[in-house]
């Protein structure tokens, strides 16, 4: 029995297409396909595999306007951070393109003969996908996977498969042999389960929430099934009293609010040193008041809608009546999945805002008294994926960076994601690493081979 699902627009809740959803069946011969080819893809020389990823990076790019409107009906997503998003599949496969003729073994000196290490492909790897940013984090798992000479089955968020599915049809479109990259959109409790139990799998990456993301490791421990872990974030924006305060505050925003909030590395605690904080929040307000929030379509939009009416609703909890809203913008009224910035403070260590992920534009404020204060404040949390740190003492800058326990910080900036640098969490904001020179070892065993001479 085929299952379908209706994609609604958030902006407007219309309609935009409905789809089949994969069953169980379709999801295991899809796997076998994915290790049929692996045999194939595996011996594709280094550099025709390189071309191929170039190709597919070409087609990205060639139809980049499309893939970017179509995020936008799909996921609310604004268009200037839709069409960086399409640019960032784009870029992310240029640059693994480089890894099938560089990812070299090793020569180890040892008696008696001759040593090499050799990177091997795992065989089939499965991504699965959340909807908070559905193009570029489903390119950080096929792009090096693929590059590494694995092959890949993509289960895209049930909320978001549209720009998957497209980039499936350009990787064909661009030459990459049939079973080569997948896409199988259906719900994680079917098409997701199956990558962790099938034995033909060998390797799980995972985007998504903590919750699942704990699941699937318990899982995939039946069969000693590799997993990377991209989790949840409750990150620190740590303002100190010597930073450029105007520079720091209008910057908070764009912190917290992109992508509407929903996004891992969301800074939704600002700490401010004390001395300071009345002169940050006068700098804040007007700061949240500049984010105009409509039309994703639009270019002047800086923030769209909630992904979901359920995203609403949980966003919606962290903002009961009484809750202590010290500024707010403004959102449309009507059909759309919409929610204003909101800023809380004064709030308690223990309430649910200042502890748990959010994901929606909501952000707290909170004192903090000197650096010590500072990281401890930041420290106090399950999660640890991002952070930033605002002051001008370059010194002070590098030892609160050092303390910090996440895995990606920004000093005087927002910045987390560089596809030439790791990206991932520390405790339980994740587990292993993507991006950067170092993802391919996340798809490849090393082998170790003597010859004796
Ligand atoms: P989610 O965990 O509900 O779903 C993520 C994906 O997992 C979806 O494709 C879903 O279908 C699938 N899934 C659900 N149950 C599954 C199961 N039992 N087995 C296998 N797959 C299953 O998360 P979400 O609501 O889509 O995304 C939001 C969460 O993702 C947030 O917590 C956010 O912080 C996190 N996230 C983390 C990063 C990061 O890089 N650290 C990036 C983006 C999002």
């Amino acid at each position: 029995m085929s299952v379908s699902f209706d994609i609604l627009n958030p902006a407007t809740e219309e309609l935009v297409q409905t789809i089949d959803l994969a069953g169980l069946d379709q999801t295991d011969a899809a796997i076998e396909r994915a290790a049929a080819a692996f045999e194939s893809w595996r011996n594709v020389a280094p550099a025709d595999r390189a071309l191929l990823l170039r190709r597919f990076a070409a087609a990205v790019d060639a139809d980049l306007e499309n893939l970017a409107r179509l995020e936008v009906l799909n996921a609310g997503h604004t268009i200037g951070n839709a069409r960086w998003e399409a640019g960032n599949v784009r870029d992310v496969l240029n640059y693994y393109s480089g890894a099938p003729e560089r990812h070299f073994g090793r020569q180890i000196p040892v008696p008696g003969g001759v040593n090499l290490t050799f990177h091997e492909p795992l065989g089939v790897v499965g991504v699965i996908v959340p909807w908070n940013f559905p193009m570029p984090i489903a390119a950080w798992g096929f792009a090096p996977a693929l590059a590494a000479g694995n092959t890949v089955v993509l289960k895209p968020a049930e909320l978001t498969p549209l720009t998957a599915i497209r980039l499936g049809e350009l990787a064909l479109q661009a030459g990459l042999p049939e079973g080569v990259l997948q896409i199988i959109p259906g719900k994680g409790s079917l098409v997701g389960e199956r990558f962790v139990t099938h034995p033909l799998v060998r390797k799980v990456v995972f985007t998504g929430s903590t919750g699942v993301g704990k699941r699937i490791m318990a899982g995939c421990a039946g069969q000693i099934k590799p997993v990377t872990l991209e989790l949840g974030g409750k990150s620190a924006n740590i303002i100190f009293a010597d930073a450029d305060l105007e520079q720091a505050a209008a910057a908070a925003p764009g912190g917290v609010f992109d992508n509407s909030g929903q996004d891992c590395c969301a800074r939704s605690r600002i700490l401010v040193q004390k001395s300071v904080y009345e002169k940050f929040l006068g700098l804040l307000e007007p700061a949240i008041h500049a984010v105009t929030v409509g039309d994703p379509a639009d270019e002047d939009t800086v923030m769209g809608p909630l992904i979901s009416a359920k995203q609403l609703e949980t966003v919606s909890s962290f903002v009961p009546a009484g809750a202590p809203v010290l500024f707010q913008g403004t959102a449309p009224q009507g059909r759309g999945f919409w929610f204003p910035p909101t800023v809380l403070a004064p709030v308690d260590f223990d309430a649910p805002a200042y502890r748990e992920e959010i994901f929606g534009p909501v952000v707290v404020v909170v004192p903090f008294e000197d650096e010590a204060d500072a990281v401890r404040m930041a420290n106090d949390s399950v999660y640890g994926l991002s952070g930033s740190i605002w002051t001008q003492n370059a010194g002070k800058a590098l030892r609160v960076a050092r303390g910090v326990e996440a895995g990606n910080l920004s000093v005087n900036s927002h910045s987390s994601v560089r596809y030439a640098t790791p990206f991932g969490g520390f405790k339980q904001s994740g587990l292993g690493r993507e991006l950067g020179p170092d993802a391919l070892d996340a798809f490849t065993e090393t082998k170790n081979v003597f010859i004796a001479t």
